[in-house]
């Protein structure tokens, strides 16, 4: 059902590249593992990259590697060690293959991992907190935690020119200082303001492509899968965020985007439904959880993963590269403040979404690990409900535990829902 072979270069090309940057990622990061060098431990939301980049620390992104040992099919093996270490099977999946990779040395199925130097976190989610403690205690390393002032109510978002505004980038400009002088004591380096200016270059490059790819896939139909294809590009937007490399694999994937689009090559070559995700991917089934709606010719045109796990890629924002610091804090103040609004304020920028992409349905999918995304989606789903006629499902498994992910019961609730879609589509064909 895949369609899109008539220009082999050009389609296909962003996955090939994707793909290829991720095992060069990981080469470098066994490399530094082999060679004793540790690395900079960092998050999705709010990683900070900018600054350590300019310090040359190896960058980990822990939450990236535990989804990895879920798609390679070998989580279960690392859960099941962490809690056979004492860690409840309740708390999110994501840090016990992180806590089994540290007790197998940073052995992992994409290579080796090399040990923390330093983790850099925010508030986004508090188990980041609660995680870094494990590696405080296991290495004895330093811990830096930036606290995003969240928005105070739906709607309140405060932007700059504003006087609460350049009180909460002040917070975090003050923050972003205390940072760069722990990672001078940590490296013995004097900090670069210039080779900030250069990793913020990069970074806005990548931001104005980001922000473009996701409008480009409004085509109809969509040139992209937000969960399949998605994911990779979301990879590499956290990875290569502030290189060169990052950049250059964004905007090159909107050429192709932009090709596939103005070609009429979507991601389906018989693209019927089209459909919003909410939430994290069902890592376990990966490939499979994403079939179970293309077989019926459903296509995620957009989803709130792109836009939380983004690292704040998906606002667009753009550096003033003239005021590195203040700049750094204000678009670190609104893509991580966006992350959390995704969770909290989710209603309007959804209904954005449907709107923007015309979609049929919208999917909601949370799961037992991740408590910080999944709270509060049923209330969500009922405002929106309220508020639009438009299709939903709720289904629930898990990012990383395939011991609850049962594929027939989804299989079930899935094809019952594009049962409903038809039936709809077919009431209003009649009734129009
Ligand atoms: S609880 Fe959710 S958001 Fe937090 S670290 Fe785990 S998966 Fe990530």
């Amino acid at each position: 059902m895949n369609g899109g072979t008539s220009d082999t270069n050009l389609v296909g090309r962003g996955n090939r590249d994707g793909a290829r940057l991720f095992r060069e990622w990981f080469a470098e990061l066994t490399a530094t593992a082999e060679q004793g060098q540790r690395s900079a431990y960092v998050f999705v939301m709010g990683s900070l990259v900018e600054i350590l980049r300019v310090f040359d620390f190896p960058i980990v992104f822990p939450e990236i590697n535990s989804l990895q040992t879920a798609v390679r099919r070998v989580a279960h093996e690392y859960l099941n060690q962490a809690e056979d270490y004492g860690y409840s099977p309740d708390i999110c999946g994501y840090v016990k293959a992180d806590v089994a990779t540290q007790l197998r040395g940073g052995e992992h199925p994409m290579g080796r991992i090399p040990k923390p130097e330093i983790a850099v976190f925010t508030n986004a989610c508090n188990t980041y907190i609660k995680w870094a403690e494990i590696w405080e205690r296991m290495y004895r390393i330093p811990t830096f935690t930036v606290d995003i002032p969240g928005t105070r109510g739906a709607g309140l978002q405060t932007w700059p020119g504003d006087p609460d505004f350049a009180a909460d980038r002040r917070y975090v400009e003050g923050q972003l200082r205390e940072l760069i002088a722990l990672c001078e004591e940590i490296t013995g380096r004097s900090f670069d303001i210039d080779r900030l200016r250069e990793t913020m270059t990069e970074t806005n490059r990548m931001s104005a492509a980001w922000k473009a790819l996701l409008d480009l896939n409004r085509a109809r139909p969509a040139p992209f899968n937000a969960l399949s294809d998605g994911t990779i590009f979301l990879g590499v937007a956290n990875g290569f965020r502030g290189t060169d490399a990052g950049a250059t694999y964004f905007e090159n994937l909107v050429e192709e985007m932009t090709y596939k689009a103005e070609h009429g090559i979507g991601t389906l070559t018989e693209e019927q439904y089209r459909l919003i995700f909410v939430g994290v991917p069902c890592y376990p089934l990966f490939r499979r959880f994403n079939e179970m709606f293309t077989a019926w010719g459903g296509t995620f045109v957009n989803s709130t993963y792109l836009w939380f796990a983004s690292g704040g890629t998906n606002v667009g924002f753009q550096y003033d590269v003239a005021r590195p610091l203040e700049s750094l804090a204000e678009g670190v103040l609104i893509g991580v403040r966006d992350a959390m609004d995704s969770m909290f304020f989710q209603l309007d920028i959804l209904e954005g979404m449907i709107d923007g992409c015309a979609a049929d349905g919208v999917v909601y999918h949370p799961i037992k690990s991740c408590r910080t995304v999944s709270t509060g989606l049923a209330d969500n789903r009922r405002a929106l409900m309220e508020r639009l006629d438009v299709a939903s499902l709720f289904i629930e498994s898990d990012m990383m535990d395939r011991r609850v992910v049962t594929e027939a019961q989804l299989k079930n609730r899935i094809d019952a829902f594009f049962e409903g879609l038809a039936s709809r589509r077919n009431r209003s064909t009649v009734t129009t």
